[in-house]
């Protein structure tokens, strides 16, 4: 990691410049455990942040009602009737499963429709546990 201007900077300043970024880093870091919910988008006079956010949800409430997903949550519905995670090192029962996109969604873009209504195929159920700390890799990645 490098710090802009490190070299220009007096010892001082740049330690004032690091606990700065520490401070801000370990605010985010709290913000992210504690699933602390984003500040407020408000309307724009067109396409904007909050009209994405509107656009991503709304989508994804019509995916949770497609037919791919509910092949995954058969496909991880045992004989015995109980759910199981489908992340080969986990297996483990739960009462619910999340269905997660193998490849992320990302962006509401042009291939954004394409990648949301994958084939069941393109899809795991995983338990919360597995589908918390996928998303959470995937939020860091980005
Ligand atoms: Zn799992």
């Amino acid at each position: 990691m490098s710090w802009p201007h490190a070299h220009t900077r007096s010892h001082q300043s740049q330690v004032s410049h690091c606990s700065e970024y520490y401070s801000r880093r370990v605010l985010r870091l709290r913000e992210e455990e504690t699933l602390m919910p984003k500040p407020k988008l408000t309307r724009t006079d067109g396409l904007g942040p909050y009209e994405i956010q509107q656009i991503r949800n709304a989508v994804r409430l019509l995916w949770h009602r497609s037919k791919a997903k509910s092949i995954v949550v058969k496909r991880c519905t045992g004989p015995d009737g109980f759910l199981r995670c489908e992340n080969q090192t986990c297996l483990e029962m739960v009462p619910k499963i999340y269905v997660d996109h193998i490849q992320a969604v990302g962006d509401v873009d042009e291939g954004f429709l394409k990648r949301m209504f994958v084939p069941s195929t393109e899809l795991q159920g995983l338990c919360k546990q597995c589908h918390d700390k996928k998303t959470k890799a995937e939020r860091q990645s980005s």
